[in-house]
């Protein structure tokens, strides 16, 4: 779809043509595996639903125009799109990661990729110099988040794309944090750009899904080649549940930034609290990236608080609106401790999350509400 559209349209209207066969407006739930043929290898476009299936199609179509890229690819999971844009490196070949890259990606590439013999070394993509450093005559992919998971660290994304182009490497970034709606990676250089789409884009914690967006004809085609041959595809319904996700994806990042903002002020000024990590806070090392990069601070927040993991533990138990549990993006809050929860396997190494921290995804519900559960949660502290 034609990308003179602002996001709002596309987001509503990206990939939706009204069915050929029965004119439904909304992309039906193509639940087949197979496409009957008019004779010997003459069809439609659709022989087998690994290869391809029409709602994945049109899933595939939204999310490319979403990010302004040229193609999108579909997967499984998150994990399953980076493992297959990662079939492109082969053994031998050296991939620079950001050091605080989510747990899975990390355990991906250290404990399994490494297996195959592709190098990888894992540096702090916030600070340009340590990048350029660490480049090597090898390294064929530099690989970072932004913001990341749960420092919500930053990093300039058009610097990085230099270095790595410079160095005749990709730059692949992990938008599943802010989502296209606050960030667009492609416009600032990057080569592909990565969902997680289980989280925001989906929006509703009822899938889980992953996507790649890319440009370059040639390297989707391969990727697309590895997606069939791999098959880590998503099924039909999980492309029409990611699919109506999409068509609230801009109002519900504008609902979450604004109630974000407010519960970050709100504990800022809370007395138990002793810090608070949020992009959109003057307080964030990189508050003017973020206003540089991104369209909105996002929903994610984490903080510490003064009475350390006991008090942190305490708070995730007694709060009633925020539900205890990992993941993230979905219209419910959500509150979690990272360091026994989603970051125990970094437990031993420097990348180690203070257990006192505490991270909340900000839903859409009112911001006035959520304050009042942090409030009467961070009461119960002695
Ligand atoms: C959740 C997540 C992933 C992995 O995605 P799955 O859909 O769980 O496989 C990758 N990157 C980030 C930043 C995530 O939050």
């Amino acid at each position: 779809m034609t990308t003179h559209y602002h996001l709002e349209t596309l987001t509503v209207h990206a990939g939706m043509e009204p069915d050929p066969v029965s004119g439904a407006v909304m992309t039906p739930i193509y639940q087949t595996s197979t496409y009957a043929q008019a004779d010997v290898a003459v069809h439609k476009g659709y022989e087998y639903s690994r290869t391809d299936n029409p709602t994945r199609t049109a899933l595939q179509q939204a999310l490319a125009a979403l990010e302004g890229g040229q193609h999108a690819l579909a997967f499984a999971s998150g994990m399953a799109a980076i493992d297959t844009i990662l079939r492109l490196i082969q053994p031998g070949e050296h991939v620079l990661s950001g050091n605080d890259v989510y747990g899975g990606t990390f355990r991906l590439f250290d404990k399994v990729l490494s297996g195959y013999g592709v190098q990888f070394s894992f540096v702090n993509t916030t600070d340009v110099t340590a990048v350029q450093a660490a480049m090597q005559p090898n390294t064929r992919l530099v690989w970072l988040e932004t913001p990341t998971n749960p420092m919500l660290r930053l990093t300039d994304i058009a610097a990085i794309a230099q270095i790595a182009h410079a160095g005749g490497a990709w730059l692949g970034v992990d938008n599943t944090f802010a989502s296209p709606v606050l960030q667009r990676p492609l416009a600032l250089g990057a080569d592909f750009v990565l969902h997680s789409t289980t989280k925001y884009i989906g929006g509703h914690s009822d899938v889980v899904g992953g996507a790649v967006v890319l440009n370059d004809t040639a390297v989707y085609e391969r990727l697309k080649f590895l997606q069939n041959a791999i098959g880590a595809v998503p099924g039909p319904m999980d492309c029409f549940l990611t699919l109506r996700g999409i068509k609230t994806l801009a109002l519900r990042m504008a609902q979450h930034c604004h109630n974000a903002q407010q519960v970050a002020h709100f504990l800022a000024d809370h007395t138990a609290v002793s810090h608070v990590i949020y992009p959109g806070l003057e307080s964030h090392p990189q508050y003017e990236l973020a206003r540089r990069q991104m369209a909105g601070p996002g929903g994610m927040i984490s903080f510490i608080l003064h009475g350390g993991e006991a008090a942190a533990r305490l708070v995730a138990r007694e709060t009633k609106l925020f539900t205890l549990a990992e993941s993230l993006g979905g219209v419910e809050s959500l509150i979690e401790l990272p360091a026994p929860m989603t970051h125990a396997s970094v437990a031993d190494s420097p990348l180690a999350i203070d257990p006192g921290l505490v991270r909340i995804s900000v839903g859409i519900e009112h911001a006035a509400d959520l304050i009042a559960d942090l409030q009467q949660a961070l009461g119960q502290i002695r």
